[in-house]
Parts: structure tokens; C-alpha cells; sequence
């Protein structure tokens, strides 16, 4: 895809961007040793899920054997008949817990401090048939074929594969400091079009309230491409063809 976009003229600029000033026409990014001008933004900084104590290495290599899972909606199906344990000890916990049973009957909730489980999750666990360890986590440990969940009151569990489901933190800081309206404390209010509540400015992915998958996230970017190209263009008062493309 980078080379698609050199071919077609894009530039690429590796580096952070701290600040972003300026209004619709002229907009001035600037980061370390980065100082850039734009008519238009899109903002597509994504989120980070929270992840478990392990270290990158050994992190990197469980993602890679599949022992270790961030986004059920994605691989949930892979993990089909697998020995998954959840770890989330919360409402979140339980909502991938119950999504997962509907891929394996072996599923275990476990909690990095402790269980914070409504009576009403807890039945409902229970009619699902999945396991609730009350026993908080210590530590993991992956190897090629299971992962070993090392409790802290001494024990362990095992599991084919373990999703973390401890949230995710947005990469939002450049959206606050631009005072965007945000859609829920935490990813960029956006119109149909992809516009933010500043004009010239633009969102998308996983920085937007949606399902955070590829396939949404390159949605998203068609549309605000072609949005920012008919705003620009009705900016600049020049009409070509009967009205803006909406259609591709
Ligand atoms: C382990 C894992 C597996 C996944 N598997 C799948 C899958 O199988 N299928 C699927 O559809 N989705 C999958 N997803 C979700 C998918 O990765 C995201 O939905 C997608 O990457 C969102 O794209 P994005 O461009 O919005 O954000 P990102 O891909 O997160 O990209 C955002 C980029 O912006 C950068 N950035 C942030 N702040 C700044 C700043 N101030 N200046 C400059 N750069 C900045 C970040 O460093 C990052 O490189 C998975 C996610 C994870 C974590």
C-alpha cells in the first residue's frame, strides 16, 4: 500500500505530531524536527490496548503462536474449540467471555486484582457455562502450545490461548488539544462524512467511536478523502460536474 501511494505522489514523514495549529486552508503540524503545512487533516491515530505484564519479546512471539488475542471480533473464530481463558475481571470481561463461548465451551474468566462481577454477570456466566476464577492473576507464561496462567494464591491454569480484556487507551491528545467534540470521553465525534466539529478537519479508524477492524477503519478513509476533496473543492469555488461525488 506505501508503494501504491508514492506512486501516486504521496510523501511519507516518520515522527510524532505534538501540535496542530492553523485553520481550514492552511494548517501547520509540527512534532520533533517536523514542521508541516496542509489545507486539510485527517486525524487517524488509532488506540492502544492495554496489555497484559509480559514482556515485548515474549509478547511479540505469543501473538505470533497465537497464545495471546486482543480482538475476539478478528480471531475469535481461529480459537474455535480452544481452551480460552479472559482476563478482566469486570463487565468487560465478562461481555468477551460471553462472545468467546460462542466459539468454545471451555472459557475462563480470570481477574488481574479481583473479581468485579455483578450478581446478574455472575448468573449469567454460570447458565453460559463459563468458569469464574476467583483466584487473581500473578503472572503468564507463554510457550509454543498453551500459555500458563500463574495465580497469586499458588496454582494455574492452562489455556490453548488468552484474550486480555483490559481496555484500550485512545490516542486522543491531539484531538483535546485541537478541542474537538468528542463522542464519548475518548474517540473524535464525527458527522456521516468523517468531519470533525472543526472545519478541514477529519477522522477516522480506530480514533473513531466505531468497530475498531481494518476493513472500517479503510471505510472510514475513503470517505473523509472524498469529503475533504468536495469540501476543498467547494472552497475554492470550482464546480466541476453537476454536484459533489458521493458515489464511487
Ligand atoms: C493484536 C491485534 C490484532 C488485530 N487483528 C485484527 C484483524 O485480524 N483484523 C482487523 O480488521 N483488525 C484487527 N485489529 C484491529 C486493527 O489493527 C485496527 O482496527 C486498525 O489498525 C485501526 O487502524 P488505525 O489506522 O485507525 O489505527 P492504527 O493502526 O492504530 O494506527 C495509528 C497510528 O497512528 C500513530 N500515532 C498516534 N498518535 C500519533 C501522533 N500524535 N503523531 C503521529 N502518529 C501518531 C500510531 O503510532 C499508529 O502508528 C487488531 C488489533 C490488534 C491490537
Amino acid at each position: 500500500m506505501s508503494a501504491q501511494a508514492r506512486r501516486y505522489g504521496s510523501q511519507f514523514v516518520k515522527g510524532r505530531i505534538d501540535t496542530i495549529d492553523g485553520d481550514f486552508g492552511r494548517f501547520h503540524a509540527r512534532g520533533d524536527g517536523i514542521a508541516l503545512e496542509a489545507s486539510t487533516i485527517i486525524i487517524a491515530t488509532g488506540t492502544v490496548n492495554r496489555r497484559p505484564d509480559v514482556d515485548p519479546a515474549t509478547h511479540r512471539s505469543a501473538l505470533d503462536y497465537g497464545r495471546l488475542r486482543y480482538c475476539p471480533v478478528c480471531d475469535g473464530f481461529e480459537a474455535t474449540d480452544q481452551t480460552i481463558g479472559v482476563i478482566g475481571g469486570d463487565a468487560r470481561g465478562v461481555a468477551e467471555a460471553l462472545f468467546l463461548r460462542t466459539y468454545s465451551n471451555d472459557v475462563t474468566l480470570l481477574a488481574v486484582d479481583s473479581m468485579d462481577v455483578s450478581a446478574g454477570d455472575r448468573l449469567m456466566l454460570e447458565h453460559s457455562g463459563i468458569r469464574i476464577e476467583e483466584r487473581p492473576l500473578a503472572r503468564l507464561v507463554f510457550t509454543e502450545d498453551h500459555v500458563s496462567a500463574l495465580l497469586k494464591e499458588g496454582g494455574e491454569c492452562r489455556f490453548d490461548t488468552v484474550y486480555p480484556a483490559l481496555g484500550s487507551d485512545s490516542n486522543d491528545g491531539l484531538a483535546h488539544a485541537l478541542g474537538l467534540d468528542m463522542a464519548d470521553g475518548c474517540c473524535i465525534a464525527v458527522d456521516r462524512k468523517q468531519r470533525t466539529s472543526r472545519e478541514g478537519i477529519y477522522a477516522a479508524g480506530d480514533i473513531v467511536y466505531a468497530l475498531d477492524q481494518i476493513s472500517v477503519a479503510m471505510g472510514h478513509a475513503a470517505i473523509a478523502a472524498t469529503t475533504l476533496h468536495n469540501d476543498l473543492r467547494a472552497r475554492e469555488g470550482r464546480k466541476h460536474g453537476r454536484r459533489n461525488l458521493s458515489r464511487g
